[in-house]
């Protein structure tokens, strides 16, 4: 096995001079100018005492030297440990303190905010998106580093907070082997090479921006538009000049707002991946009308990388997420008795191979109980294997509504409710209710205009009656966090007295 970061050598020494990223209105950066960023980043963290298994936790806006920062950390045998960007004091003290890192680097606008937590077993850094800050200085003083810290597959590589959808974040350990074996079994899924451009707009904090669209990038030896944020409008005129966009599905509804997009400002792409959260069906089949390409739709998470993928040649099939990656094995287990279930049931989705992280930082009991005694690790999510051999997600397991005594899987539910006319999308939660223990309750968003609620409910007579809405609440939008999940514990909790 080669690290990430020892591929990434070995793909600059070939790829010379050659851009890696590229960003509007800024000076391109070559393979070899990255490959000096990390070896004078590394021999900097060497000097302020990162040693093999130390922490370093970053809290800083996307830049090429974050990037640098993050291979400089692999090099040194550290552990890389991102923060979302929004994290504020007490979210802060809380991932340093669970994550005891060595060194914290933070913007420089916060290194004052920041500055009281430097001691004996901590050092703070800083790091800005104008290649600006404390580290930096360092690094354009320190001795290159060339030699590596020789890790194993099994090594620690990362600890990356999953995104909190469904309660207190937790942080995800994975591997040299993790991060390496997913990037390999991507590239070749996703034929990614050299020739690729890579439009890449999404945080490097979670596991998409960083260990799916960066590494692939960084070990194929092709170039990353590097954009802080994603501009509909932006993303299409970049189109023309690039060939893969990675996504997560609000992207894609986004895209499809603009009258510009069609066939002929994507001809040259040859890729549209969308993953993180559920891709909508309809924009899935609106993309394909508007465009001919068909959204590529994947499944992961941030303790297992990517699980599954629609394939790229053969059927990319609207509101499945494909088959199991190479090396990696899925299954679907009772949600109670654990046992398999046969094809086309809904169960626990569960998944072994190479992918699967060491465990959850400082959690041995939570590490435990999401595992198999055969090593299966239990996603959380609820899915089934059709005949034809895609996976489906239905939901998360936490977001199963029981009504009555009976299992309601929200996607079914909005699903119906999508494909009504004048619905842009929906979320189908839960809500305590005194007869029915839970009742099914659907939060609609209009296209324009306004829904009537009875009427989306008369609509619904299809559905089997526990499956229907006791209730349809009409809202402007749906919340979701930056990845574009939608916060259904946010919407439980805004409407949770509404049976009462
Ligand atoms: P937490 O575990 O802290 O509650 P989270 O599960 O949202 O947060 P992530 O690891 O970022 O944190 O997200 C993984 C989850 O995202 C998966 O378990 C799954 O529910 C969802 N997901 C990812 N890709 C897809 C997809 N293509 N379709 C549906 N859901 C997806
Ligand atoms: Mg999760």
């Amino acid at each position: 096995m080669q690290t990430i970061h020892e591929h990434f050598i070995q793909t600059a020494e070939v790829m010379q001079g050659k851009t890696l990223f590229e960003r509007p209105g800024r000076p391109d950066i070559s393979f070899s100018r990255m490959r000096d960023m990390v070896e004078r980043m590394a021999g900097a963290l060497t000097e302020l005492g990162v040693a093999p298994g130390d922490r370093v936790a970053v809290q800083v806006e996307k830049s090429p030297e974050a990037i640098a920062l993050y291979l400089a950390v692999l090099q040194v045998g550290g552990i890389f440990l991102p923060l979302n960007t929004a994290y504020t004091g007490a979210e802060i003290d809380y991932f340093i303190g669970d994550a005891a890192p060595r060194l914290f680097v933070c913007d420089p606008s916060q290194s004052a905010a920041h500055a009281h937590r430097a001691g004996d077993s901590l050092a703070v850094e800083t790091l800005g998106a104008d290649a600006d800050g404390s580290l930096m200085d360092r690094a354009a003083q320190a001795t290159a580093r060339e030699d590596r810290h020789p890790a194993g597959p099994d090594d620690r590589a990362a600890i990356l907070y999953t995104s909190g959808t469904t309660g207190r974040s937790k942080g995800a350990v994975l591997t040299h082997g993790n991060l390496s074996s997913n990037t390999e079994a991507l590239l070749e899924c996703w034929r990614f090479t050299a020739e690729d451009r890579l439009i890449h707009a999404l945080p490097i904090f979670h596991t998409h921006g960083l260990f799916v669209a960066a590494n692939m990038a960084l070990v194929a030896g092709a170039t990353m538009i590097f954009l802080t944020k994603f501009d509909p409008e932006q993303a299409i005129d970049l189109m023309g000049r690039a060939t893969v966009l990675m996504g997560v599905p609000t992207f894609y509804t986004r895209l499809l707002k603009s009258p510009r997009l069609d066939r002929e400002a994507t001809v040259n792409m040859r890729l549209f991946v969308s993953g993180s959260a559920p891709l909508l069906a309809e924009d899935h089949r609106a993309f394909a009308e508007r465009t001919g390409h068909q959204i590529l739709e994947r499944y992961g998470m941030t303790e297992t990388c990517m699980i599954a993928s629609n394939p790229y040649d053969g059927d990319r099939i609207p509101g499945a997420v494909g088959m199991a990656l190479p090396g990696i094995t899925v299954r679907i287990a009772d949600r109670d008795s654990a046992a398999p279930v046969p094809d086309g049931q809904i169960g626990l989705i569960e998944v072994k191979g190479p992918n699967v992280f060491e465990g959850y930082w400082n959690m041995p009991e939570k590490t435990a109980a999401e595992f198999r005694k055969d090593g299966f690790f239990i996603t959380g999510d609820l899915g089934t294997i059709g005949n034809d051999g895609y996976l489906r997600i239905v939901g998360r397991d936490k977001d199963l509504v029981i009504s009555g005594g009976y299992n309601v899987y929200p996607k079914e539910v909005e699903e119906a409710i999508d494909a009504l006319p004048g619905v842009l999308e929906s979320a189908v939660i839960g809500l305590p209710h005194p007869d029915l223990g839970e009742a099914v309750t659907a939060v609609v968003v209009p296209k324009e205009g306004d829904l009537d609620p009875d009427a989306i409910r008369a609509a619904l007579s299809d559905l089997a009656r526990f499956k229907q809405p006791k209730r349809v609440i009409v809202a402007e939008a749906l919340p979701r966090n930056v990845m574009g999940k939608v916060q259904k514990a946010e919407l439980r909790r805004t409407h949770a007295d509404l049976y009462a």
